[in-house]
C-alpha cells in the first residue's frame, strides 16, 4: 500500500520570464512542495525561498540572477508515480 506522499514523487513547475517559458521538473518533490501528510504545499514557491529570482534562476537553468521577483511561476503540477517520465 502506498501513501499519498509516496504516490506523488515529483512536481513540475511552469515558469515564464520575458517571453520565455519552460518547465522545471523537480526530481524529488518532497523537498519544496510536500507536507508530511502528502498534501501539496506551494508556500516555498509562493512566499518562501523559491519565490526569489536568485533561487528560481538556479533551478530553471539561467545564469545567476540577483534577488528580485521577475521570474514568474505560472503553475505547479504534481506528477504521480504512474505518469512520471
Ligand atoms: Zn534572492
Amino acid at each position: 500500500m502506498t501513501t499519498a506522499l509516496e504516490s506523488f514523487v515529483r512536481v513540475s513547475v511552469h515558469w515564464r520570464y520575458k517571453g520565455q517559458e519552460g518547465w522545471y521538473h523537480e526530481r524529488d518533490g518532497r523537498g519544496s512542495c510536500w507536507e508530511e501528510d502528502g498534501e501539496l504545499n506551494t508556500f516555498m514557491w509562493d512566499e518562501g525561498n523559491y519565490s526569489c529570482d536568485c533561487n528560481r534562476a538556479r533551478f530553471f537553468g539561467f545564469v545567476a540572477f540577483p534577488c528580485g521577483d521577475t521570474i514568474e511561476v505560472l503553475e505547479i503540477v504534481p506528477l504521480t508515480e504512474e505518469n512520471r517520465g
